[in-house]
């Protein structure tokens, strides 16, 4: 069986890094299988979704390093879901309600003034043609319920193993709202027939969607794909993502200079058993990720691991793999780039980091060391300059002053860099050449 997938997110806002996980972990599933990966756009709530959205969300997977296979958008889908509509409809499984929201509050509090559990009662099914005439005349638009059969469904999920939910202990799913349009759940069916969807991987508050939405793809006669619901991803704090708090969006962190291997493996690797560190590429971790590794409890989303993480993922870059993004900052140099690489925390950090090479610089110069630094102008070695000019420099330094440790390097530190930490001065040193150095010692 060749494995096809699907991610399908909401258009509804850009993607968090909540949702890049379900995105991901389709991918990396779909890599290991050699299958396909579907990108369905679930914007059948028309006052909500917006194209705009749409792009912005292909452009995230883009820089996720997500290419789909197919996109579909269930918007223009919609024949396909009448006719399984009409087909519940005729099979006695979809029936017209007339409730309004006031009214199913009220049968909902009086269910609970009862100590029975709030689930619609199907007062609906009991309606003949003359009633629901009445209805229409009053000007009331149905809405359609799927009817359950109310029976424990039971499911083998490949992340969460066994599973089993009973639909006796939920209310008839609505499926078409007043307004004629689809919610997510029978759409989301019929599209996993149509594509020939093998895997359901997606974030476990759809467990209990499962059930019913087994139920519909047997309704449909459509084979029932398999189901994974991995644990859902949360912020520090422990609360979920939220596009409306615009919280944490993929485009955020874009902006902001992250590595976009370093967001897809904190978004994926948080909560399993493997840890959030460097890998090569998504493709290295699809071979690593297996289901049974992400853990059934919480995923607590940690920014200092993302920083940490992507600072590594910096500090090994190649120069091959720098070069173009340095030549868009106006910068250039394998020596400049694989000396000061291991002072990025992001990638833009390099631009501050370059003018300790290219200046200006502010020089700083204690008044206690003045003297010391116009030795050290003095003493400064003539070019050619290579790796042990360095060691010549101070050793002579040294020599001449009795300082040692801290007291010598500090100094000249502070004042060829203008900052108290940085890069080896050994290596900058014959990067700056002998000319600049001239210029920033006092
Ligand atoms: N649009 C749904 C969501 O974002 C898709 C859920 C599913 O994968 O079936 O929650």
């Amino acid at each position: 069986m060749s494995v096809i997938v699907r991610w399908a997110p909401s258009p509804t806002g850009r993607i968090h890094l909540g949702n890049a996980r379900p995105a991901l972990l389709n991918w990396f599933f779909a890599r290991r299988h050699g299958g396909k990966y579907v990108l369905r756009m679930d914007d059948t709530d028309l006052a909500r979704s917006t194209r705009a959205f749409a792009d912005g969300i292909e452009e995230d997977l883009a820089w996720l390093g997500i290419v789909p296979d197919l996109l579909v958008r269930q918007s223009e889908r919609t024949a396909l879901y009448d006719g399984a509509r009409d087909r519940l409809i005729a099979a006695g499984r979809l029936y017209p309600c007339y409730e309004t929201e006031d009214e199913l509050d009220r049968k909902r509090a009086r269910a609970r003034l009862l100590g029975k559990p709030p689930i619609y009662d199907r007062a609906a099914l009991a309606l003949t043609d003359d009633d629901r005439a009445r209805l229409e005349a009053e000007g009331r638009k149905p809405h359609w319920r799927f009817k359950l059969d109310g029976r424990p469904v039971q499911f083998e999920d490949v992340i969460k193993g066994a599973q089993t939910v009973n639909t006796a202990s939920m209310s008839d799913p609505v499926l078409i709202r007043a307004d004629g349009s689809y919610l997510y759940t029978l759409p989301s069916v019929v599209d996993d027939i149509d594509l020939g969807i093998t895997h359901v991987i997606r974030g476990e508050d759809h467990v209990s969607n499962t059930g019913t939405q087994i139920e519909i793809f047997e309704a449909l006669g459509g084979t029932v794909p398999a189901f994974g619901h991995h644990n859902l991803l949360t912020d520090a704090a422990g609360q979920g993502f939220s596009k409306r708090l615009g919280s944490q969006s993929i485009a955020d962190f874009r902006a902001e200079g992250y590595e976009p291997l370093a967001v897809a493996i904190a978004a994926t690797l948080t909560g399993t058993s493997l840890s959030v560190e460097p890998y090569e590429s998504l493709d290295a971790i699809a071979e690593k990720l297996d289901f049974s590794m992400i853990s059934h409890g919480s995923a607590r989303f940690d920014p200092a691991e993302l920083n940490g993480l992507n600072a590594r993922l910096l500090h090994a870059m190649s120069y091959e793999d720098a070069a173009p993004r340095l030549s868009a900052l106006g910068l250039e140099g394998e020596a400049m780039w694989m000396l000061l690489r291991e002072n990025l925390t992001r990638f833009p950090d390099i631009v501050e980091w370059s003018r300790l090479v290219t200046g200006p610089i502010a020089p700083v110069v204690a008044p206690e060391d003045q003297d010391f630094l116009a030795l050290a102008k003095a003493l400064l070695p003539p070019e050619p300059w290579d790796d042990t000019t360095w060691g010549q420099w101070t050793d002579a330094l040294k020599t001449a002053t009795g300082r040692k440790g801290k007291a010598l390097f500090m100094p000249l530190r502070m004042a060829l860099t203008g900052r108290h930490d940085g890069p080896e001065l050994k290596s900058l040193l014959v990067l700056l050449g002998r000319k600049a150095c001239l210029d920033r010692l006092p």
